[in-house]
């Protein structure tokens, strides 16, 4: 406790210094990450490849690229996203300052996951450094390569006192979260975004908490199967189904059923060859916990593809199951591995029902030709983001926020929505000392003609049908003004 205590306090201290403010220091720290990045790219790869048998160009580009887009982006638009937002004034304000001002929370805590190790705990540290603030970075102890190797880098390219680094599992968490943040970001499961809450409440410390979901996929019959088909199979198995937006199960008419096990089996021999378990490119389950909980998802079920597993290796082929009711295990929680389960059903409506009766998606997917149906589908569900005619993509679009809605989650992040997330927009208006007959509109005592006149300045700007009512009220207020000036006594 002691030492969280002291590490939390170094950085509110560091923080309370004032150094982490000027923007020159945030882009210097910035550009030091990225230089982490780069200089260190083989030990970030050696780590997640140990974790998840992630390797080559899919860690590269599911990790790094998008930390270095991230840190990018940041430096480019930082003075833009942090300069003074001016706003729209009325006419009793007309003459003065008025504009929002992003000022930094003070100290953030981050608390990451194991499916993405490093980019989800990267990601939230670069909107946080950008903002100003100091912060305490919690990866995940299920990945612990990546988790010990942030831990050993960041105090080599960063400041040690603003932003710290503390490695552990659920003890040291809890911990943590005893100690008062002035924003926690929170990556996981919704089971433990509730503890993270409920320990933030305590401090009404504010939080964003990116958790998951059951993110459904509809096709429908109007829509390039072979298509569409290729780009699910590379959403749901990649890092072997453990991505929080993958599409978690299939929603279809029975009439294509069939036709897309065939094009989801065609488009895994393009990808991984004949043999799954050897290529370089599929990953492995985490953990046996992990890999014990899929295998009870499949008790039952009937299995179109797929089904191979290998305990020692936490290998699960890529699956199908078809046929699969709605009141089966494996639709009731988030698979979270690669396991793809079709639900038929007759119609749009039909899927857009079954969506709405379960808990908001992190993500939600649709297939098809038809544009319209497209709209309807968004303007009658709910989910945190969504993508027509592809999965995942709608995550790595630089102006879009990521976040989930409900129980897949609150708040959003990446690029400029990090800064918003991470800042405080403070509300300013600078007014000067002179032009005081104005004034006298809202001092007491108060008089009709003064709350008419005020009436047509705040409700509605003067328009020409008005013009006569704005002259007659304008004309009893200075009447009202003078004899206040000239006799204060008379009317009090
Ligand atoms: P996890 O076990 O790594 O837990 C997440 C973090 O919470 C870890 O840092 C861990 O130390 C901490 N933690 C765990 N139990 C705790 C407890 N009892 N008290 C305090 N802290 C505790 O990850 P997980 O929960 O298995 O994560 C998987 C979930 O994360 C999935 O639901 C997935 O969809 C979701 N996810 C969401 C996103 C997103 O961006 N929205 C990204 C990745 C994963």
């Amino acid at each position: 406790m002691e030492r969280m205590q002291q590490i939390v306090g170094r950085a509110r201290a560091a923080f309370n210094s004032g150094r982490s403010r000027p923007l020159g220091f945030r882009i210097q720290q910035l550009k030091a990450l990225e230089r982490m990045v780069q200089e260190k790219e083989k030990e970030i790869l050696a780590a997640l490849k140990a974790d998840l048998k992630k390797s080559g160009p899919d860690a590269y580009s599911h990790e790094l690229l998008g930390v270095l887009r991230e840190l990018v982006r940041a430096m480019e638009e930082l003075p833009s996203w942090a300069a003074a937002q001016p706003v729209k004034k009325d006419m009793l304000t007309i003459r003065d300052e008025a504009y929002i001002h992003y000022e930094p929370l003070g100290v953030v805590l981050v608390i990451g996951t194991w499916n993405y190790p490093f980019l989800l705990v990267l990601q939230p540290l670069i909107g946080a450094i950008a903002a100003g603030n100091a912060v305490v970075v919690k990866p995940s102890e299920v990945s612990e390569n990546t988790a010990r190797l942030v831990a050993e880098l960041l105090p080599q390219y960063l400041d040690k006192d603003l932003y710290a680094v503390i490695t552990g599992g659920v003890p040291e968490t809890t911990e943590l979260l005893t100690q008062r943040f002035d924003h926690i970001l929170y990556t996981g499961s919704p089971a433990v975004g509730k503890i993270v809450m409920a320990a933030a409440a305590k401090h009404l410390t504010p939080v964003t908490l990116e958790m998951g979901g059951k993110s459904p996929c509809y096709i429908d019959r109007d829509c390039d199967l072979a298509v569409a088909c290729r780009r699910i199979t590379w959403g749901k198995y990649m890092n072997c189904g453990q991505t929080c937006i993958a599409p978690d199960y299939i929603l279809c008419h029975p009439s294509i059923q069939g036709k897309v096990v065939e094009n989801i089996k065609a488009t895994l021999k393009e990808f991984y060859g004949d043999d799954v378990k050897s290529s370089p490119d599929y990953g492995r389950i985490i953990n046996q916990r992990h890999f014990k909980r899929i295998l009870g998802l499949l008790e039952g079920q009937k299995i179109a593809l797929g089904g191979e597993t290998d305990e020692a290796s936490c290998f699960i082929a890529p699956t199908i199951l078809t046929d699969v009711s709605p009141e089966a295990k494996v639709m009731e929680e988030e698979i979270f591995g690669p396991v793809l389960p079709i639900v038929t059903v007759m119609s749009v409506e039909e899927a857009i029902e079954f969506i709405n009766f379960r808990e908001k998606p992190l993500a939600l997917y649709v297939f098809s030709n038809n544009k319209k149906l497209i709209k309807r589908v968004i303007a009658e569900t709910s989910s945190g983001g969504m993508t027509a005619n592809d999965v995942i993509m709608h995550c790595v679009v630089p102006g879009l926020p990521f976040g989930g809605v409900g129980h897949s989650g609150m708040g959003a992040y990446l690029g400029r929505y990090s800064f918003e997330t991470f800042s405080h927009r403070r509300s300013c208006l600078i007014k000067d000392l002179g032009w005081e007959a104005l004034n006298k509109l809202r001092y007491p005592p108060g008089s009709m003609e003064m709350m008419h006149l005020a009436k047509l300045f705040l409700l509605r700007q003067c328009n020409q049908s008005r013009v006569g009512q704005f002259i007659s009220a304008l004309l009893g207020a200075v009447k009202a003004v003078l004899a206040k000036m000239l006799c204060p006594q008379r009317e009090a």
